[in-house]
């Protein structure tokens, strides 16, 4: 069978709420797109930010690079992370010499984790102040986090990683931070989304409903 978009290539994908089977440039294409949409209508990187970039091992990390690249940033400061907490990410990039203000951080984290680390602070009634793209730090030395993945499944992340030839497995696939949310509301999440395949997509459109209401995240 061939792909129902360039009736060229192999049909390889096909996920439930696509609506069309893909071939794997295609695929890469789409989800692409999607992540260029996301940044460029929300202002999250322009060419003359500061941008520095976690690069680590996970594949959440290798198509964030990739992504860049889309978005031609002129600064872009690589940095290698050694903490694997949240609230390190401020003193983890304090010093970096070339730094120069407004600055924006890409951190790996893609949909399943905004989506469940949303569903895991409601459940434990803790605070929600990481959800959308945070500004973290005070006064002229604020940090805007960026989520370049934030509106693409780990699932579709897995199946792009592996179209880019990235080899897969299970340590790089985890999620990056620790401990931001409990793993039983990412389980529940998944059981739900494998019975409603767009729950995961229709939690995210509620968070950024919530966030245009409370201004929290933006
Ligand atoms: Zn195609």
């Amino acid at each position: 069978m061939l792909c129902e978009k360039c009736h060229k290539s192999k049909l390889e994908i096909k996920l439930p709420y696509l609506g069309t089977g893909l071939c794997s440039n295609c695929f890469c294409r789409l989800i692409s797109k999607r992540v260029k949409k996301y940044v460029v209508s929300r202002d999250l990187i322009t060419r003359d930010d500061t941008v520095v970039f976690f690069d680590h091992k996970s594949i959440y990390s290798k198509i964030s690079k990739e992504m860049l690249g889309m978005l031609y940033c002129r600064k872009l400061i690589i940095h290698k992370p050694k903490k694997k907490e949240i609230s390190a990410i401020a003193s983890e990039i304090k010093n970096i010499k070339e730094l120069s203000f407004p600055v924006k951080v890409v951190i790996p984290w893609c949909l399943d984790d905004e989506a469940s680390y949303f569903l895991s602070s409601v459940f434990k009634s803790r605070g929600l102040c990481f959800i959308g793209n945070p500004e973290i730090g005070s006064g002229k030395r604020k940090i805007r986090v960026v989520k370049l993945l934030r509106p693409v499944l780990r699932e579709e992340c897995i199946l792009f990683a592996k179209a880019k030839g990235i080899k897969v497995d299970k340590r790089n696939t985890a999620p990056y931070f620790n401990g931001i949310y409990e793993p039983d509301s990412a389980a529940m999440l998944d059981k739900i989304d494998k019975k409603h395949y767009e729950t995961k997509f229709s939690l995210l459109k509620s968070i950024d409903e919530l966030i245009e209401k409370t201004g929290i995240g933006k």
